[in-house]
């Protein structure tokens, strides 16, 4: 069915990874999707979930983030295939600073079940060296290897996450934009679009960088007090705050292949006191280095590599409309496409010189963080639950699993508890680490 239905015990809005993840888990837990209607005012995809670099990684000082994407690998290896998924790991390379954190990360990711290695010094190099013989060092001291981690493809997951809510019977209508809510005794019971009105027993805000429009239309805060698990507080905080990522893509015809000529890991390096130098010119770039990087050939049409730089910071304020690469505010600076390359270069032998291979077209798009650029999964209202991955989606895909069983039983699903709203006036914010990344 394409039209938008008079009622429904279960709406869900927004049909990016969240809302399509959520829609399939909950058809399963409710054994039909009958009952649930999937709203986009586009497409599946049409948002961050359809632009994205689709890395799926475990690197996280969050503790509670660890299990969260343990579920997410479950989920994509409910069907690798068809949702596009490659298990080839995920590297991230520090330097001795680090070397704390990176041992503190091995350890609670393996807690839960995340597998991963930890090599610090000689051992370290030693390793990068027998994934990628022409690695150059510099001054790496500490790498973890996730061994589960890897990354989707965005539009097979996009397709293979709506095949499987169309297989369990979900309803998704696109063309239908959410206008407002028709609030009553603190409930929603409808919601209201530019195609009718739609009445709703529950309803799911699964709606990335529009998110923040829509928590304002609830009548939420835009500001609040936040109090941090070190103990530290902020005042009238922004609730919501727009980043800008930052990425592109490279030619390559290599194969870019690891020594056993597998596809290699998720490459990620951050390096705070080593200067980004071009391997080139000799110019240094800028006074740190972070950049990750994976074959990227399902974007392109020709093999190449896709990869992206530190997040930049807008404000609470952005014009999220339109979405993606046809906003001419937020794609990727000029000046990316030197680094990135530059970057590259200096990581690996095989990509000396290749900047004038950078595939030059529009790149990037904006997210929409929470205040401590976690996600928040809550009822927000008694019968509006809201999904707010803070820009981690595709190693989130498992929180659909998760709400969806919370939708679908009576009690509160364990691994979403650190996630609740309230964990900023309980002072349980999260947010220490040494790095430049907003994502702690
Ligand atoms: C450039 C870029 C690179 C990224 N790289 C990665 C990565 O490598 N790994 C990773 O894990 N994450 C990455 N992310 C983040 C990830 O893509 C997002 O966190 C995730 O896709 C958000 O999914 P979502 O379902 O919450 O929202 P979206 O995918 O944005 O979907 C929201 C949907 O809501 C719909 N909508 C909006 N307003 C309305 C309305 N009024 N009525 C009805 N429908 C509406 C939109 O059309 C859209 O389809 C990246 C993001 C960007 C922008």
């Amino acid at each position: 069915m394409t039209q938008l239905p008079a009622s429904a015990k279960y709406v869900i809005v927004g049909a990016g990874v969240h809302g399509l993840s959520t829609a399939w888990h909950l058809a399963m837990e409710l054994g039909t999707g009958d009952d649930i209607v999937l709203i986009d005012k586009t497409a599946p995809g049409a948002g961050a979930t359809g632009i994205a670099c689709g890395c799926v990684r475990n690197f996280y000082m969050t503790e509670p983030i660890h299990a969260l994407v343990r579920e997410s690998v479950d989920v994509w290896n409910y069907d690798p295939v068809l949702l596009g998924f490659q298990q080839v790991g995920y590297i991230s390379c520090g330097e001795e600073n680090q070397i704390s954190e990176y041992e503190k990360i091995h350890k609670s990711q393996n807690s839960v079940g995340y597998s991963s290695d930890l090599y610090v010094g000689q051992d370290a190099r030693n390793f990068l060296s027998s994934v990628w013989p022409d690695f150059k060092h510099h001054t790496i001291d500490v790498v973890i290897h996730e061994k589960l981690s890897g990354y989707a493809g965005t539009q097979q997951a996009v397709d293979g996450l709506t095949a499987l809510c169309e297989r369990h019977g979900v309803n998704i209508v696109g063309g239908v934009e959410v206008t407002g809510y028709d609030v009553q005794g603190g409930s929603v019971r409808a919601v209201e679009t530019k195609t009718g009105t739609i009445e709703a027993d529950v309803v799911i805000l699964c709606m990335g960088a529009w998110i923040p429009a829509h928590w304002e239309m609830l009548g939420k805060p835009m500001t609040l007090d936040v109090g941090y698990q070190d103990g530290s507080f902020v005042e009238g905080k922004d609730m919501w705050t727009y980043w800008r990522l930052e990425e592109g893509e490279v030619y390559y015809d290599g194969p870019y292949y690891t020594a056993d000529n597998l596809n290699p890991p998720v490459l990620h390096i951050e390096l705070m006191n080593t200067p980004l130098v071009d391997p080139t010119t000799g110019k240094e770039l800028d006074d740190n280095i972070y950049v990750y990087w994976k074959n990227g050939t399902e974007r392109m049409e020709r093999p190449g590599i896709q990869g992206g730089g530190l997040p930049k910071m807008i404000g609470p304020d952005a014009s999220v409309e339109p979405y993606g690469h046809a906003n001419d505010a937020y794609q990727a600076d000029a000046s990316f496409a030197d680094e990135f390359a530059a970057a590259m270069g200096m990581f690996m032998e095989r990509f000396d010189g290749i900047r004038p291979d950078f595939k030059e077209r529009r790149n990037g798009g904006i997210g929409a963080f929470t205040p401590d650029n976690i996600p928040i999964m809550d009822w927000i209202l008694p019968n509006v639950y809201m999904v707010a991955d803070s820009n981690h989606g595709f190693k989130m895909t498992g929180i659909g699993k998760l709400v969806a069983k919370e939708l679908a039983g009576s009690s509160p699903v364990s691994e979403l508890q650190p996630f609740r709203f309230d964990r900023f006036e309980r002072g349980a914010a999260y947010g220490s680490g040494t790095t430049h990344s907003p994502w702690v």
